[in-house]
Protein backbone atom coordinates (compact mmCIF):
# COMPACT_ATOMS: atom_id res chain seq x y z
CA UNK A 1 0.00 0.00 0.00
CA UNK A 2 1.16 3.52 -0.62
CA UNK A 3 0.40 6.68 0.89
CA UNK A 4 -0.03 8.59 -2.29
CA UNK A 5 -0.87 7.84 -5.59
CA UNK A 6 -0.91 10.96 -8.62
CA UNK A 7 -3.19 9.62 -11.33
CA UNK A 8 -1.19 12.25 -14.39
CA UNK A 9 2.19 13.10 -14.38
CA UNK A 10 2.43 16.13 -15.75
CA UNK A 11 4.34 19.47 -14.11
CA UNK A 12 1.55 18.88 -11.75
CA UNK A 13 1.51 15.12 -10.19
CA UNK A 14 5.58 15.68 -10.81
CA UNK A 15 5.79 18.19 -8.85
CA UNK A 16 3.45 17.32 -6.14
CA UNK A 17 5.00 13.30 -5.80
CA UNK A 18 8.56 15.36 -5.42
CA UNK A 19 7.13 17.96 -2.62
CA UNK A 20 5.70 14.84 -0.55
CA UNK A 21 8.20 12.27 -1.18
CA UNK A 22 10.70 15.10 0.65
CA UNK A 23 8.10 14.77 3.66
CA UNK A 24 8.73 11.28 3.62
CA UNK A 25 5.72 10.01 1.68
CA UNK A 26 5.53 6.63 -0.42
CA UNK A 27 4.77 7.84 -3.41
CA UNK A 28 3.17 6.22 -7.22
CA UNK A 29 2.83 8.32 -9.99
CA UNK A 30 0.53 6.70 -13.05
CA UNK A 31 1.15 8.89 -15.91
CA UNK A 32 -0.85 7.13 -19.27
CA UNK A 33 1.61 8.63 -22.02
CA UNK A 34 5.33 10.23 -21.39
CA UNK A 35 6.06 12.38 -18.59
CA UNK A 36 5.11 15.72 -18.93
CA UNK A 37 3.88 14.91 -22.27
CA UNK A 38 0.29 16.95 -22.66
CA UNK A 39 0.26 20.71 -21.45
CA UNK A 40 3.08 20.94 -19.53
CA UNK A 41 5.65 20.42 -22.12
CA UNK A 42 3.35 22.66 -24.92
CA UNK A 43 3.41 25.66 -22.65
CA UNK A 44 5.20 28.65 -22.95
CA UNK A 45 7.25 28.61 -19.57
CA UNK A 46 6.09 32.17 -18.47
CA UNK A 47 6.18 33.26 -14.76
CA UNK A 48 4.42 36.67 -15.17
CA UNK A 49 1.26 36.53 -12.40
CA UNK A 50 1.17 40.16 -12.44
CA UNK A 51 0.09 39.88 -16.14
CA UNK A 52 -1.95 36.64 -15.96
CA UNK A 53 -4.16 38.17 -13.35
CA UNK A 54 -6.44 40.88 -13.83
CA UNK A 55 -7.58 41.55 -10.45
CA UNK A 56 -5.83 41.40 -7.00
CA UNK A 57 -7.76 38.66 -5.26
CA UNK A 58 -6.40 34.97 -3.79
CA UNK A 59 -5.56 33.84 -7.88
CA UNK A 60 -2.89 36.76 -7.88
CA UNK A 61 -1.83 35.73 -4.52
CA UNK A 62 -1.34 32.51 -5.12
CA UNK A 63 0.74 33.32 -8.31
CA UNK A 64 2.57 35.65 -6.34
CA UNK A 65 3.53 33.16 -3.59
CA UNK A 66 4.70 30.67 -6.56
CA UNK A 67 6.70 32.90 -8.35
CA UNK A 68 8.72 33.61 -4.48
CA UNK A 69 9.39 29.84 -4.25
CA UNK A 70 10.80 29.27 -7.92
CA UNK A 71 14.38 30.76 -7.25
CA UNK A 72 14.44 28.48 -4.36
CA UNK A 73 12.83 25.14 -6.17
CA UNK A 74 14.78 25.71 -9.47
CA UNK A 75 17.87 25.61 -7.43
CA UNK A 76 17.13 23.00 -5.15
CA UNK A 77 16.46 20.74 -8.45
CA UNK A 78 19.39 21.93 -10.26
CA UNK A 79 21.51 20.96 -7.25
CA UNK A 80 19.91 17.40 -6.60
CA UNK A 81 19.78 16.71 -10.76
CA UNK A 82 22.72 18.85 -12.21
CA UNK A 83 19.68 19.50 -14.98
CA UNK A 84 19.58 23.17 -15.98
CA UNK A 85 16.30 24.80 -15.76
CA UNK A 86 17.04 27.89 -17.08
CA UNK A 87 15.04 30.11 -14.98
CA UNK A 88 15.34 33.86 -16.04
CA UNK A 89 13.73 36.95 -14.13
CA UNK A 90 14.33 39.26 -16.82
CA UNK A 91 11.15 41.00 -16.66
CA UNK A 92 8.02 40.84 -18.93
CA UNK A 93 6.59 43.58 -20.55
CA UNK A 94 2.78 44.55 -21.21
CA UNK A 95 2.46 47.01 -23.83
CA UNK A 96 -0.15 49.25 -26.19
CA UNK A 97 -0.78 49.68 -29.64
CA UNK A 98 -3.87 51.82 -29.41
CA UNK A 99 -4.91 54.77 -26.68
CA UNK A 100 -7.46 51.96 -25.52
CA UNK A 101 -5.18 49.23 -24.79
CA UNK A 102 -3.28 52.52 -22.98
CA UNK A 103 -5.89 53.13 -20.93
CA UNK A 104 -6.73 49.93 -19.69
CA UNK A 105 -3.42 48.68 -19.21
CA UNK A 106 -2.94 52.33 -17.11
CA UNK A 107 -5.63 51.16 -14.95
CA UNK A 108 -4.09 47.48 -14.08
CA UNK A 109 -1.20 49.57 -13.32
CA UNK A 110 -2.61 51.73 -11.13
CA UNK A 111 -4.31 49.48 -8.25
CA UNK A 112 -0.62 46.81 -8.74
CA UNK A 113 1.62 49.87 -8.00
CA UNK A 114 -1.33 50.50 -5.01
CA UNK A 115 -1.20 47.18 -3.78
CA UNK A 116 2.64 47.62 -3.69
CA UNK A 117 3.90 45.04 -6.56
CA UNK A 118 6.90 46.32 -8.38
CA UNK A 119 5.65 47.76 -11.92
CA UNK A 120 6.62 50.80 -13.59
CA UNK A 121 4.62 52.98 -16.09
CA UNK A 122 6.69 53.49 -19.41
CA UNK A 123 6.91 55.31 -22.42
CA UNK A 124 6.77 53.80 -25.88
CA UNK A 125 10.03 55.26 -26.27
CA UNK A 126 11.97 54.21 -22.25
CA UNK A 127 10.21 50.75 -23.56
CA UNK A 128 11.93 50.69 -26.56
CA UNK A 129 15.39 51.74 -24.76
CA UNK A 130 15.19 48.17 -22.91
CA UNK A 131 13.92 46.32 -26.10
CA UNK A 132 15.00 48.10 -29.10
CA UNK A 133 12.98 45.82 -31.35
CA UNK A 134 10.02 47.18 -29.87
CA UNK A 135 7.83 48.84 -32.79
CA UNK A 136 7.29 52.41 -32.64
CA UNK A 137 3.84 51.84 -32.59
CA UNK A 138 4.26 50.41 -28.75
CA UNK A 139 2.85 53.95 -27.03
CA UNK A 140 3.14 52.86 -23.55
CA UNK A 141 3.09 49.93 -21.53
CA UNK A 142 3.80 48.17 -17.56
CA UNK A 143 7.28 46.87 -17.35
CA UNK A 144 7.42 44.01 -14.13
CA UNK A 145 11.30 42.97 -13.79
CA UNK A 146 10.79 40.63 -11.43
CA UNK A 147 9.10 38.13 -13.77
CA UNK A 148 10.43 35.69 -16.34
CA UNK A 149 10.49 32.57 -17.43
CA UNK A 150 11.71 29.17 -16.98
CA UNK A 151 12.34 26.05 -19.50
CA UNK A 152 9.20 24.18 -18.21
CA UNK A 153 10.88 20.86 -20.60
CA UNK A 154 14.45 20.70 -18.92
CA UNK A 155 12.44 21.46 -15.60
CA UNK A 156 9.93 18.17 -16.23
CA UNK A 157 13.42 16.64 -16.86
CA UNK A 158 14.64 17.26 -13.22
CA UNK A 159 11.32 16.41 -11.35
CA UNK A 160 11.56 13.31 -13.06
CA UNK A 161 15.22 12.79 -12.40
CA UNK A 162 14.61 14.49 -8.84
CA UNK A 163 11.55 12.12 -8.29
CA UNK A 164 13.64 8.95 -9.10
CA UNK A 165 16.16 9.81 -6.16
CA UNK A 166 13.51 10.16 -3.81
CA UNK A 167 12.40 7.24 -4.18
CA UNK A 168 8.74 7.94 -5.85
CA UNK A 169 7.50 5.16 -7.77
CA UNK A 170 6.74 5.95 -11.41
CA UNK A 171 4.67 4.48 -13.81
CA UNK A 172 4.94 5.83 -17.56
CA UNK A 173 2.99 3.70 -19.98
CA UNK A 174 -0.09 3.18 -17.78
CA UNK A 175 -3.34 4.31 -17.73
CA UNK A 176 -5.22 4.72 -14.62
CA UNK A 177 -8.97 2.90 -15.71
CA UNK A 178 -11.01 3.08 -12.65
CA UNK A 179 -11.60 4.12 -9.34
CA UNK A 180 -11.36 1.24 -6.81
CA UNK A 181 -13.53 1.78 -3.21
CA UNK A 182 -15.05 1.06 -0.10
CA UNK A 183 -18.33 2.47 0.60
CA UNK A 184 -17.52 6.08 0.40
CA UNK A 185 -13.73 5.87 0.66
CA UNK A 186 -11.23 5.89 -2.51
CA UNK A 187 -8.73 3.03 -1.94
CA UNK A 188 -6.45 3.31 -5.25
CA UNK A 189 -6.80 2.61 -8.41
CA UNK A 190 -7.37 0.00 -11.31
CA UNK A 191 -4.48 0.48 -14.01
CA UNK A 192 -3.81 -1.24 -17.41
CA UNK A 193 -0.99 -2.86 -15.17
CA UNK A 194 -3.09 -3.92 -12.02
CA UNK A 195 -4.53 -2.61 -9.02
CA UNK A 196 -2.51 0.00 -6.81
CA UNK A 197 -3.93 0.39 -3.24
CA UNK A 198 -3.33 3.70 -2.26
CA UNK A 199 -4.23 5.98 1.53
CA UNK A 200 -4.80 8.61 -0.67
CA UNK A 201 -5.53 9.46 -4.69
CA UNK A 202 -4.85 12.59 -6.05
CA UNK A 203 -6.20 13.33 -9.48
CA UNK A 204 -3.56 15.57 -11.61
CA UNK A 205 -4.62 14.31 -14.71
CA UNK A 206 -4.52 17.89 -16.60
CA UNK A 207 -7.31 18.42 -18.90
CA UNK A 208 -8.71 15.00 -17.92
CA UNK A 209 -9.42 15.32 -14.35
CA UNK A 210 -13.43 16.15 -14.88
CA UNK A 211 -13.58 12.87 -16.49
CA UNK A 212 -11.92 11.13 -14.14
CA UNK A 213 -13.99 12.87 -11.65
CA UNK A 214 -17.22 12.13 -12.95
CA UNK A 215 -15.94 7.94 -12.97
CA UNK A 216 -16.75 8.74 -8.81
CA UNK A 217 -19.91 11.16 -9.64
CA UNK A 218 -18.58 14.00 -8.79
CA UNK A 219 -18.63 17.24 -11.53
CA UNK A 220 -15.77 19.32 -11.38
CA UNK A 221 -16.08 20.90 -14.34
CA UNK A 222 -12.71 20.63 -16.10
CA UNK A 223 -12.43 21.07 -20.11
CA UNK A 224 -9.62 21.20 -22.37
CA UNK A 225 -8.76 24.86 -23.69
CA UNK A 226 -6.48 24.13 -26.88
CA UNK A 227 -2.96 26.50 -27.24
CA UNK A 228 -1.38 26.54 -30.17
CA UNK A 229 2.50 28.17 -31.00
CA UNK A 230 5.43 28.42 -32.76
CA UNK A 231 9.14 28.60 -32.26
CA UNK A 232 11.68 30.95 -34.22
CA UNK A 233 14.88 31.38 -34.57
CA UNK A 234 16.68 34.22 -32.70
CA UNK A 235 16.72 37.55 -34.52
CA UNK A 236 20.07 39.39 -34.84
CA UNK A 237 19.86 41.76 -31.60
CA UNK A 238 18.63 38.99 -29.07
CA UNK A 239 15.33 39.94 -27.16
CA UNK A 240 15.95 40.33 -23.31
CA UNK A 241 12.09 40.55 -21.86
CA UNK A 242 8.75 38.55 -22.70
CA UNK A 243 6.73 41.05 -24.56
CA UNK A 244 2.49 40.54 -24.09
CA UNK A 245 0.22 42.33 -26.27
CA UNK A 246 -3.58 42.21 -26.85
CA UNK A 247 -2.28 39.93 -29.75
CA UNK A 248 -0.53 37.79 -28.21
CA UNK A 249 3.13 37.36 -26.68
CA UNK A 250 6.63 36.51 -27.33
CA UNK A 251 9.34 34.70 -25.23
CA UNK A 252 12.87 34.88 -25.73
CA UNK A 253 14.47 31.40 -24.22
CA UNK A 254 18.13 31.48 -23.36
CA UNK A 255 18.92 28.56 -25.89
CA UNK A 256 17.97 31.42 -28.43
CA UNK A 257 14.43 30.49 -29.60
CA UNK A 258 11.62 33.02 -29.38
CA UNK A 259 8.29 31.31 -28.65
CA UNK A 260 5.01 32.91 -29.88
CA UNK A 261 1.44 32.13 -28.90
CA UNK A 262 -0.93 31.14 -28.18
CA UNK A 263 -4.30 30.51 -29.46
CA UNK A 264 -7.33 29.44 -27.25
CA UNK A 265 -9.46 27.73 -28.83
CA UNK A 266 -12.36 24.93 -27.83
CA UNK A 267 -11.37 21.87 -29.81
CA UNK A 268 -12.12 18.82 -27.35
CA UNK A 269 -8.93 16.45 -26.99
CA UNK A 270 -7.40 17.41 -30.40
CA UNK A 271 -4.05 18.71 -30.25
CA UNK A 272 -3.65 19.36 -34.11
CA UNK A 273 -1.51 22.72 -35.01
CA UNK A 274 -4.40 24.13 -37.55
CA UNK A 275 -2.91 27.14 -40.05
CA UNK A 276 -5.90 29.02 -38.97
CA UNK A 277 -4.16 29.01 -35.34
CA UNK A 278 -0.37 29.21 -36.83
CA UNK A 279 -1.76 32.02 -38.86
CA UNK A 280 -3.45 33.77 -35.89
CA UNK A 281 -0.62 33.37 -33.63
CA UNK A 282 2.15 34.88 -36.26
CA UNK A 283 -0.23 37.69 -37.37
CA UNK A 284 -0.76 38.62 -33.42
CA UNK A 285 2.59 39.27 -32.48
CA UNK A 286 4.48 40.03 -35.68
CA UNK A 287 2.88 44.04 -35.31
CA UNK A 288 5.04 44.15 -31.92
CA UNK A 289 8.42 42.75 -33.13
CA UNK A 290 7.74 43.52 -36.97
CA UNK A 291 11.78 41.70 -37.57
CA UNK A 292 10.02 39.11 -36.69
CA UNK A 293 9.01 38.18 -40.41
CA UNK A 294 12.58 37.45 -40.73
CA UNK A 295 12.69 34.72 -38.29
CA UNK A 296 13.88 31.16 -39.33
CA UNK A 297 10.52 28.93 -38.46
CA UNK A 298 11.45 26.81 -36.88
CA UNK A 299 8.38 24.18 -35.10
CA UNK A 300 4.90 24.66 -33.94
CA UNK A 301 3.29 22.59 -31.63
CA UNK A 302 -0.35 22.72 -29.63
CA UNK A 303 -1.27 21.39 -26.04
CA UNK A 304 -4.65 21.41 -23.73
CA UNK A 305 -4.89 23.84 -20.79
CA UNK A 306 -6.64 22.41 -18.16
CA UNK A 307 -9.84 24.67 -17.42
CA UNK A 308 -12.45 24.75 -15.00
CA UNK A 309 -15.61 26.64 -15.25
CA UNK A 310 -14.69 29.56 -13.23
CA UNK A 311 -11.01 29.76 -14.71
CA UNK A 312 -9.69 28.89 -10.94
CA UNK A 313 -7.57 26.16 -9.98
CA UNK A 314 -9.03 23.50 -8.03
CA UNK A 315 -6.92 22.31 -4.86
CA UNK A 316 -8.64 19.98 -2.02
CA UNK A 317 -10.74 17.14 -1.23
CA UNK A 318 -13.06 16.10 -3.86
CA UNK A 319 -16.43 16.17 -2.29
CA UNK A 320 -18.56 13.38 -1.34
CA UNK A 321 -15.65 11.17 -0.67
CA UNK A 322 -12.95 10.65 1.51
CA UNK A 323 -9.04 9.68 0.48
CA UNK A 324 -9.44 11.39 -2.75
CA UNK A 325 -8.49 14.93 -3.98
CA UNK A 326 -7.66 16.78 -6.93
CA UNK A 327 -4.83 19.31 -8.13
CA UNK A 328 -5.61 20.43 -11.55
CA UNK A 329 -7.64 23.30 -13.37
CA UNK A 330 -4.16 25.21 -13.17
CA UNK A 331 -5.74 26.52 -16.99
CA UNK A 332 -2.65 29.08 -18.69
CA UNK A 333 -0.49 29.27 -15.56
CA UNK A 334 0.18 25.35 -14.56
CA UNK A 335 4.05 26.07 -14.88
CA UNK A 336 3.71 29.12 -12.45
CA UNK A 337 1.80 27.72 -10.07
CA UNK A 338 3.47 24.32 -9.84
CA UNK A 339 5.74 25.28 -6.89
CA UNK A 340 2.77 26.38 -5.39
CA UNK A 341 0.71 23.88 -5.91
CA UNK A 342 3.36 21.34 -4.31
CA UNK A 343 4.02 22.81 -1.57
CA UNK A 344 0.85 23.86 -0.08
CA UNK A 345 -1.03 20.78 -1.41
CA UNK A 346 1.63 18.86 0.61
CA UNK A 347 0.72 21.45 3.55
CA UNK A 348 -2.25 20.34 3.47
CA UNK A 349 -2.68 16.74 3.07
CA UNK A 350 0.55 15.64 5.37
CA UNK A 351 0.03 18.50 7.79
CA UNK A 352 -3.52 19.00 7.44
CA UNK A 353 -2.96 23.12 6.91
CA UNK A 354 -5.41 24.23 4.30
CA UNK A 355 -5.21 28.35 4.24
CA UNK A 356 -4.29 29.24 0.77
CA UNK A 357 -6.51 26.59 -0.56
CA UNK A 358 -9.69 27.70 0.64
CA UNK A 359 -10.97 29.25 -2.25
CA UNK A 360 -9.91 26.82 -4.48
CA UNK A 361 -11.66 24.08 -3.15
CA UNK A 362 -13.65 21.76 -5.79
CA UNK A 363 -16.56 21.69 -3.32
CA UNK A 364 -17.38 25.35 -5.02
CA UNK A 365 -19.05 23.46 -7.91
CA UNK A 366 -21.30 21.61 -5.54
CA UNK A 367 -21.93 24.40 -3.46
CA UNK A 368 -22.89 26.19 -6.95
CA UNK A 369 -25.43 23.48 -7.98
CA UNK A 370 -27.10 23.04 -4.70
CA UNK A 371 -27.64 27.13 -4.63
CA UNK A 372 -29.68 26.35 -7.58
C1 LIG B 1 0.28 26.48 -25.53
C2 LIG B 1 0.32 26.57 -24.03
C3 LIG B 1 1.10 27.54 -23.43
C4 LIG B 1 1.17 27.62 -22.05
N1 LIG B 1 2.00 28.53 -21.49
C5 LIG B 1 2.13 28.59 -20.15
C6 LIG B 1 3.04 29.49 -19.55
O1 LIG B 1 3.72 30.23 -20.25
N2 LIG B 1 3.13 29.52 -18.19
C7 LIG B 1 2.39 28.70 -17.39
O2 LIG B 1 2.50 28.80 -16.18
N3 LIG B 1 1.52 27.82 -17.94
C8 LIG B 1 1.38 27.74 -19.29
N4 LIG B 1 0.49 26.87 -19.85
C9 LIG B 1 -0.41 26.11 -18.99
C10 LIG B 1 0.28 24.88 -18.42
O3 LIG B 1 0.92 24.20 -19.46
C11 LIG B 1 -0.74 23.97 -17.74
O4 LIG B 1 -1.51 24.71 -16.81
C12 LIG B 1 -0.03 22.85 -16.98
O5 LIG B 1 0.88 22.19 -17.82
C13 LIG B 1 -1.02 21.86 -16.42
O6 LIG B 1 -0.28 20.82 -15.84
P1 LIG B 1 -0.96 19.46 -15.45
O7 LIG B 1 0.12 18.60 -14.88
O8 LIG B 1 -2.16 19.72 -14.63
O9 LIG B 1 -1.51 18.87 -16.83
P2 LIG B 1 -0.79 18.01 -17.97
O10 LIG B 1 0.56 18.48 -18.28
O11 LIG B 1 -1.74 17.91 -19.11
O12 LIG B 1 -0.61 16.60 -17.28
C14 LIG B 1 -1.69 15.76 -16.99
C15 LIG B 1 -1.23 14.35 -17.27
O13 LIG B 1 -2.24 13.42 -16.85
C16 LIG B 1 -2.16 12.31 -17.70
N5 LIG B 1 -3.40 11.54 -17.60
C17 LIG B 1 -4.65 11.93 -17.92
N6 LIG B 1 -5.52 10.94 -17.71
C18 LIG B 1 -4.83 9.88 -17.22
C19 LIG B 1 -5.18 8.57 -16.83
N7 LIG B 1 -6.45 8.10 -16.90
N8 LIG B 1 -4.19 7.74 -16.40
C20 LIG B 1 -2.90 8.17 -16.32
N9 LIG B 1 -2.51 9.42 -16.71
C21 LIG B 1 -3.47 10.26 -17.14
C22 LIG B 1 -1.96 12.93 -19.08
O14 LIG B 1 -1.41 12.00 -19.99
C23 LIG B 1 -1.02 14.10 -18.77
O15 LIG B 1 0.34 13.79 -19.01
C24 LIG B 1 0.42 26.73 -21.23
C25 LIG B 1 -0.35 25.75 -21.85
C26 LIG B 1 -0.39 25.65 -23.23
C27 LIG B 1 -1.20 24.56 -23.86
Amino acid sequence: MTDFVLIGGGIIGLSLAYELSKRGMAVTVVEQGEWGGQASSAAAGMLAPLKEFSQPGPLLDLGMKSLQLYPGWAKELEETTGIEVQLCRSGVMTVALTEDEERSLRQKYEWQKEAGYDVHWMTGKELRELEPLLTEGVTAGIYSPGEGHINNRMLLSALVMACRQQGVRLLSGCAVAGMASEGSRVTGVHTTQGMIPAAHTVITAGAWAGMIADWLGVSVLVRPVRGQVAAVSSIGVPLQTVIFGSGGYITPKRDGKIVLGATEDEAGFQREVTLHGLTHVLQGVIPYVPVLQSAAFLQAWAGLRPAAADGLPLLGPLPGWEGVFVAGGHFRNGILLSPVTAVSMSDYLVDGQDGPLAPFSPARFLAASDKR
